[in-house]
């Protein structure tokens, strides 16, 4: 499916976008047992139900495409994958974010990590010039300090090569906000774009203190609309909320997709980029993100290219 507004996708995650037909190509490849040998068999193993309401399920589908991206050939199949996905579904531009840290269970560091994603997406950009696309390293909330300066340091040095930000990815409160303050240091010092995981499934503080931390965009921000001084900073700041509306049902940030603050987001003039977090897990497109703007809370086309041109003028692509 095609929609004449969804062309720039900021926030999506590798693992959690890669088709089943890809997971299964990759596990052939590697001699690995699934669980099932075919796309549909697979789908219950990688995309949440219909009727998932717990975040715990939303994260075991991860556990699978993870399991069969722990080398370097098959990481750069997957973003190639992905990126001909993208183009195939006219995007022209994406930010795809990975952490690099997850894909050394069989002894990849993260440099190879990296590297093999990097020469993937521009594998994939040879089918599809006309897609812009950049590559956010994520840390994990659930990472050491150690592993998390690594993947600083490396979306440094590959800054011109490729990466475009640093990201702060998982559980959302398994560390206070503020301990990554000396870990983003030299990000900001550098002036690397920074984009926060906050106010999805921890409260409107994490913003406040991402935007504290240096982060020009937020990962979800969701919970930013029940703080109305801190709306009044993200609009007098420019600071955007990357927002995932499937993946915020599924992972219970918001009840329902009707309950979702994303109309008063954007009547009180924050910036907002529709993003799919994840398309396989969330089961969800760019495309299918912007539908529901439209038949659910009834954004007009005038409206939906303000938002597409929100995501464009915010993207970290140069
Ligand atoms: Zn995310």
């Amino acid at each position: 499916m095609r929609h004449p507004y969804a062309k720039t996708d900021l926030h999506l995650h590798l693992d959690g976008s890669l088709r089943m037909e890809t997971i299964l190509t990759l596990a052939a490849r590697q001699g690995a047992a699934l669980p099932a040998a075919t796309p549909d068999g697979l789908t219950p193993y990688c995309m949440v139900p219909p009727d998932c309401h717990s975040l715990a399920e939303y994260l075991a589908c991860f556990r699978l495409p993870l399991s069969v991206l722990q080398t370097a050939d098959a990481l750069r199949y997957a973003a190639s994958e992905l990126v001909i996905t993208l183009g195939m579904q006219g995007l022209t531009c994406a930010e795809i974010r990975f952490a690099p840290q997850l894909h050394g269970q069989r002894g990849l560091a993260q440099a190879g990590a990296v590297e093999a994603v990097l020469a993937g997406v521009q594998d994939g950009r040879r089918r599809y010039p006309f897609l812009k696309a950049g590559v956010i390293l994520c840390m994990m909330t659930t990472g050491s300090d150690a592993d998390n300066a690594e993947t600083v340091r490396l979306a440094l040095a590959y800054r011109d090569k490729g990466v475009c930000a640093v990201d702060l990815a998982g559980q959302e409160d398994a560390r206070p906000m503020q301990e990554y303050a000396g870990l983003l240091a030299p990000a900001r010092d550098a002036g690397l774009p920074i984009t926060l995981h906050a106010g999805e499934a921890g409260t409107y503080r994490n913003v406040a203190l991402a935007v504290k931390l240096g982060a020009r965009r937020i990962g979800h921000g969701t919970h930013a609309a029940n703080a109305p001084k801190l709306l009044r900073q993200l609009v007098a700041q420019g600071i955007v909320l990357e927002q995932c509306l499937t993946s915020n049902v599924q992972t219970q940030c918001v009840g329902s997709y009707q309950s979702h603050p994303i109309r008063r987001l954007f009547d009180a003039g924050v910036k907002i980029a529709v993003c799919t977090d994840n398309m396989t897990v969330s089961g969800t497109t760019l495309a299918r993100e912007y539908q529901i703007l439209r038949d659910v809370h009834g954004f007009t086309d005038d409206e939906l290219a303000v938002l597409a041109r929100y995501a464009r003028e915010a993207s970290f692509v140069a």
